[in-house]
């Protein structure tokens, strides 16, 4: 039997990567990957020459019974995201269910992730918490925001610079205003950068700091009291 293994990249240092995932890409059959310049931008850099195939959010679907085939039939096959582990918030999930459906083994290596490090350098409780992915962009946006407002755990999300904004003018709208919160920019980066108060002081840093209304950002939240 084949196998299917997850393997974790880095979400901004290259030196991220781990020993197993250089040699699991190195020894597999198939390497899937969520946008294959990325991944071929990265495999240059390990000096890792493989034919890399298009695994992503518009094909998962259509492709699914074919990848499961062919680790069927004795592949090792890898899949890596963009950056930071497959499917947290990124195509993976299906992959890893039909296969574990036909009993074929599956790992998920150890490595980078946006969630855990903002988690942890939040600084809010966690030994509890809940992670929320992205927030729906239009239907169930409000909702998913109240539920979030009743939530005792630290909560994570991941947002968009493009949204970040429009993000904490709705926290705003629904949280108490004493709720804390943090966002981490461009974490393991060189301007790695973390953003604490309540909302409106948050919002009053971005105001003052357009400038910082961009790149990669997590959004760590307070626990309801
Ligand atoms: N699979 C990835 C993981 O394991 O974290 C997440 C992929 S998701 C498409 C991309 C989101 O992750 C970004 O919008 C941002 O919220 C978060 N993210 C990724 N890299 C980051 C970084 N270096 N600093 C802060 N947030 C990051």
């Amino acid at each position: 039997m084949g196998k299917l293994i997850l393997i974790p990249t880095p979400i901004g240092n290259l030196e991220d990567i781990t020993l197993r995932a250089i040699r699991c890409i190195k020894e597999a059959d198939v390497v899937l990957a969520e946008d294959t310049r990325v991944t071929l931008k990265l495999l240059n850099h390990l000096q890792i020459s493989k034919k890399v195939y298009p695994y992503h959010a518009h094909n998962e679907h259509k492709l699914l019974d074919t990848i499961v085939q062919k680790i069927e039939e004795n592949s090792l096959t890898v899949l890596l995201s963009d950056a930071g582990t497959p499917a947290i918030s990124d195509p993976g999930f299906l992959l890893v269910r039909a296969c574990v459906d036909k009993h074929i083994s599956v790992s998920c290596l150890p490595g980078p992730t946006a969630f855990v490090p903002a988690l942890v350098m939040s600084a809010f409780p966690c030994d509890r918490f809940c992670f929320e992915g992205f927030l729906p962009h239009k239907k169930g946006r409000q909702t998913k925001v109240k539920e979030i407002e009743n939530e005792e755990r630290t909560c994570v999300l991941y947002e968009s610079p493009h949204r970040i904004i429009k993000t904490l003018k709705l926290f705003q709208e629904f949280f108490d205003e004493q709720r804390k919160i943090c966002v981490l920019r461009e974490i393991s980066k060189i301007y790695e950068q973390s953003i604490r108060g309540t909302v409106i002081e948050v919002l009053d840093y971005f105001s003052a700091n357009e400038d910082k209304i961009k790149g990669e950002m997590v959004i760590v939240i307070e626990g309801k009291k």
